[in-house]
């Protein structure tokens, strides 16, 4: 790969536009705003941020239930870098996927997903946040790669949405069976809007939330996870606490053996 060296050694970079470094951005943005109001300082009026994603948009992911159901429009909840950032100036979105950092010489390199191109660059800096969150390893629970589907982006969000679709016109005559591993705020979330989803429909459905430790919404304040725990029974989810997932196994089979209660 080739490397094209960009100048510009004052930028502060931030990598990873999620909440963590669109709220950094928009925080040393207007640090920067008022320094420049006080005294207007001449290095930090030469001084840009960078914010670097590899999407195109923002994911507002607390409403993506929402778009999953239909209830929220993709710019709603997934709107593009350039219209959040239009009236702060002195942030510049990059979308870039960066490929590897070198903190000894201050320079991150990266290639550009919106070009067909695979040339490499290098971008200096002065200073550099990394926000680039966790990633999910599926690969941990067998046939989860396979079988599971995660609901974290927006593609997943519409492929999630055209498995319902699909459900829903095989008109089954046996209650749709629908699996969420995990009750932390999205797995509850998601229950309830499953729920919803088939409310008013010919197809019936039957959530089951399963979570490995002792209550669901462990970290939320005992008022808010007991919301969650009524609401859960309101909507009839059924939910399997103190159980972990050993496999995963294709939809089709009905094998009680897929989860097991310690
Ligand atoms: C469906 C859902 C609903 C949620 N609802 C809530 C809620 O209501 N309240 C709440 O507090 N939390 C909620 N959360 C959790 C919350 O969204 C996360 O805690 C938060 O997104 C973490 O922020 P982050 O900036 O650390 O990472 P992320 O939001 O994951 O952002 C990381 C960013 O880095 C980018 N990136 C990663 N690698 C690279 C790379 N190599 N190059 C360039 N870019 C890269 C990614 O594209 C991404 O945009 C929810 C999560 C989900 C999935």
């Amino acid at each position: 790969l080739e490397s094209i060296e960009e100048e510009e050694e004052d930028d502060i970079v931030i990598v990873g536009g999620g909440f963590g470094g669109l709220n950094a951005a928009l925080s040393l943005s207007s640090m920067m705003d008022e320094e420049r109001r006080q005294d207007g300082t001449e290095d930090l009026k030469k001084r840009k941020i960078i914010l670097m994603d590899e999407k195109e948009r923002f994911v507002f992911l607390p409403l993506l239930y929402e778009l999953c159901i239909g209830d929220a429009s993709v710019d709603e909840v997934a709107p593009t870098f350039a219209s959040l950032l239009s009236s702060t100036p002195n942030i510049e979105f990059v979308q870039a996927r960066i490929s590897g950092v070198d903190n000894v010489d201050n320079c991150i390199y990266y290639t550009s997903p919106s070009s067909s191109s695979t040339e490499e660059k290098k971008k200096k800096y002065s200073a550099m946040i990394v926000a680039t969150g966790s990633e999910l390893q599926l690969d941990a629970i067998p046939g989860a790669t396979q079988y599971a589907l995660p609901f974290y982006t927006v593609e997943q969000c519409f492929e999630l949405k055209r498995r319902f679709q699909r459900l829903e016109q095989l008109q089954l005559q046996r209650p749709l069976q629908v699996v969420i591993v995990g009750g932390g705020y999205s797995g509850v979330e998601l229950a309830l809007n499953t729920i919803q989803r088939f409310e008013n429909t010919n197809t019936k459905v039957k959530v089951t939330l399963i979570h490995r430790g002792k209550h669901i919404l462990q970290n939320a304040t005992p008022y808010n996870s007991q919301q969650g725990i009524d609401k859960l029974q309101e909507y009839g989810v059924q939910t399997l606490t103190q159980t972990s997932v050993l496999q995963i196994l294709p939809p089709t089979t009905t094998n009680d053996d897929s989860a097991s209660h310690h």
